[in-house]
């Protein structure tokens, strides 16, 4: 059976106290699973997050990182300050970012290079809105997402970097995209990636609204490698339910 990959994102929720058996459990499960597991946290808890989980099964990392080194940046997080909490993952583009925060596939591309150069695992987040769906535009929006987001990069370098296909219209709506839908658009983005950068097997997740009742119909699909977990991974005993999720 091959391996998968779930991967929870707290966005900004959870607190210290909360977080502290929470971290102790996802050991524990990582421990038993033949999955691999993530969870990518806020800044503040890193520190915790590298006390209770380096050394474990558990990869984890953060949210976000800015791209510069160091500087008048006020507010922002480097790889460097990143790596000083021994981090596997950062998340880069979510739609969140993109969204709230402006983030363009320029800004992504920016982080994606950084945290190539800086050792970490980016787990770069792409997908089309409701709207762009609805007027045909899905295919179009994450080809120039993906093809902005990796410009300039290397066979070697877009194969270190993990894939998340979060369609915007999913994300923490309840609604998840159809285990077709997500197939359709994860097998497209591989072929891009294949085609333009050789890279022939790419890890690319699906994310929004992945959920215990969910999750075995999604990650059952070929092109599906695992999934990034908003809401449900909040919740130690339904992120458990889908780490041990069994697929053929
Ligand atoms: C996400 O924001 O990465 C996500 C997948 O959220 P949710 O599972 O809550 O839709």
């Amino acid at each position: 059976m091959k391996k998968k990959y779930l991967i929870g994102n707290m966005k900004m929720n959870m607190d210290y106290s909360h977080l502290e058996p929470y971290f102790g459990d996802l050991a524990r499960i990582a421990d038993n699973s033949n999955n691999v597991v993530g969870v990518c946290v806020p800044y503040v808890y890193l520190e915790l997050a590298k006390y209770m989980l380096d050394g474990t099964k558990v990869l984890y990392g953060a949210e976000n990182m800015y791209h510069e080194d160091s500087g008048a940046y006020t507010g922002e997080i480097s790889a460097n300050m990143l790596n000083d909490f021994a981090c596997d993952l950062v998340i880069v583009g979510h739609s969140e970012r993109r969204s709230y925060f402006h983030e363009s596939d320029l800004d992504v591309n920016k982080k994606i290079k950084k945290a190539l150069d800086s050792g970490l695992t980016p787990i770069m987040c792409f997908g089309e809105t409701l709207e762009e769906r609805q007027g045909n535009m899905a295919f179009s929006v994450v080809e120039k997402q993906l093809m902005g987001g990796l410009q300039g990069l290397e066979y070697d370098e877009v194969s270190r970097i993990i894939f998340a296909y979060e369609p915007v219209w999913a994300i923490g709506t309840g609604v998840s995209a159809t285990s077709d839908q997500a197939e359709e658009m994860i097998a497209f983005a591989k072929r891009i990636i294949a085609e333009n950068f050789g890279v022939k097997e790419t890890i690319v997740l699906y994310g929004g609204s992945m959920k215990p009742s969910n999750a075995e119909d999604l990650l059952s699909k070929p092109s599906i490698d695992g999934g990034l977990i908003g809401g449900a991974c909040l919740k130690i005993d339904d992120f458990e339910k889908i780490i041990n999720v069994k697929v053929e």
